[in-house]
């Protein structure tokens, strides 16, 4: 274990008002340059927010993101797991008005590239200088045979984070004695590697504590292995000892199809007729950044690691799920730290300024049980065009319990942390 990455880390930034007097305009012409940011979740807030800071002024910041509120998908399982409340991981966007972010509850719904516009969904066509794009992961529910956003209603995938996880919370706390979960995890790349397997944890949790003694969850698996998994393991034989049981695809014989009006799982070896599906499909790069042509096979979009500036196109930028950024997994810290990066970038560009060697950062803590959390994470650097692990930790099996409650309040410190800079209030 190298060595840990603190909550500053996470809250530090470009200083407020660093770029403040500077003519932005200069490089076109104008008075203000306008940057649009699509998506106003981990990524894009923190862009948004990082870049009004800095520039106190000088730029032109329209956000674009058709919701209200957002319910953010970390720490979601611990809502499922009944150590948070729902309105605790659900946050508005007052916080981004006072900074002079202008932001349009609207969807949008295309990019014209070569014309620098973004059409928006009541028809409207923003103009921009420098384009963000956040907007997370899409669920490729084709990639399941039976599954489907009617399905999903029935048996949810609760990865993104609203409604389904409502349901899933719901239908969890509605199960009775002897019944049996079955998820259906996905495989790499996906949203929030070790989310699976601490939603599983919170999910027999929930169990546990209502006295469930037959009561078992399945996970069938895309992947051979999983993120923390021997600590998840350990985890599950000290507090729910024959509750959990985890299949790899050899085990499984490979996922065949869901099935929502009986509630089955068929895979290559055995059906499974359940009283709860979680069914968490294989993910892709929101569509909008699709559309526009920014992803490459992988259905992701590939990034200058110095940047976070897309590689096919100099005017825009990604941060968070939708990219593919190397060593990083795909979570809210990471996109955080992402945004920094890419502001930086966005006003040396505005500027017309030095580019600097961005570092990069990201902790994962998972919650096993109450007071019993792990995590892994690191420090990246881009090295030969590629964001790239320099130093990682990973939590140790066996740690006492003081450590793993250390842990824990690590964890809920770095929520409180994250929402201040993501949204500018808790
Ligand atoms: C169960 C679970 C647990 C997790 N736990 C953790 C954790 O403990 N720690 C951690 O760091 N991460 C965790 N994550 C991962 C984390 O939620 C994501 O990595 C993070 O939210 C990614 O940020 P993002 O900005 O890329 O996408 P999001 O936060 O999803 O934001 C995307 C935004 O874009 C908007 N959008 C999409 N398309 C458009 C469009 N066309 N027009 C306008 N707006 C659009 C959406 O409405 C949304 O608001 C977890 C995820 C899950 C599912």
């Amino acid at each position: 274990m190298a060595g840990s990455i603190s909550r500053r880390d996470v809250i530090g930034g470009i200083a407020a008002g660093a770029w403040a007097g500077i003519g932005f305009g200069r490089a076109f012409g104008q008075a203000r340059p306008r940057v649009v940011v699509v998506g106003a979740g981990a990524g894009g807030a923190s862009v948004a927010r990082q870049l009004a800071q800095a520039a106190a002024g000088g730029i032109e910041i329209v956000l674009v993101d058709p919701k209200d509120a957002f319910t953010t998908c970390f720490h979601s399982n611990l809502y499922l797991g009944g150590i948070r409340d729902f309105g605790s991981i659900t946050h508005d966007h007052r916080g981004l008005g006072t900074l002079g972010i202008e932001h349009v509850r609207q969807a949008a719904t295309a990019i014209d590239r070569d014309r620098r516009t973004v059409r928006l969904a009541d028809g409207a066509v923003l103009q921009y200088d420098h384009l963000v794009l956040a907007p997370g992961i899409d669920i490729l529910f084709d990639r399941i045979e039976g599954y489907s956003p009617e399905a999903a209603r029935i048996m949810p995938h609760a990865w993104q984070g609203g409604e389904q996880t409502l349901l899933l919370h719901d239908q969890l706390h509605a199960l009775e004695d002897g019944a049996l979960v079955v998820m259906v995890s996905p495989p790499e790349p996906y949203r929030c590697p070790p989310g699976p397997y601490e939603r599983a944890s919170m999910m027999a949790h929930v169990l546990k504590t209502r006295e469930h003694r037959r009561s078992r969850i399945i996970i069938l698996d895309a992947k051979e292995s999983f993120s923390k998994q021997a600590l998840f393991q350990e985890g599950w034989e000290r507090h729910y000892p024959g509750m959990i049981e985890w299949q790899d695809p050899l085990m499984h014989g490979g996922i065949g199809a869901v099935d929502a009006a009986t509630l089955t799982v068929a895979t290559g070896l055995a059906d499974y007729a359940a009283d709860l599906v979680n069914v968490i499909p294989p993910q892709a790069a929101g569509v909008i950044a699709r559309d526009a042509g920014l992803a490459d096979a992988s259905g992701y979009c590939p990034v200058r690691a110095e940047s976070m500036r897309s590689t096919m196109d100099e005017r825009i930028t990604l941060v968070g799920d939708a990219t593919v950024a190397g060593d990083m997994p795909k979570s809210a810290y990471s996109a955080n730290s992402q945004a920094r990066v890419a502001a930086s970038a966005i006003l040396a560009e505005l500027a017309g300024g030095q580019e600097v060697e961005p570092t990069y950062f990201n902790t994962c803590w998972s919650l096993i049980a109450p007071e019993d959390a792990v995590k892994v994470g690191g420090r990246y650097v881009a090295q030969e065009g590629r964001i790239t692990a320099i130093e990682t930790f990973v939590s140790q099996p066996g740690e006492d319990a003081r450590t793993r409650r250390r842990t824990q309040a690590e964890n809920m410190g770095w929520y409180e942390g994250i929402i201040e800079t993501v949204f500018g209030a808790t």
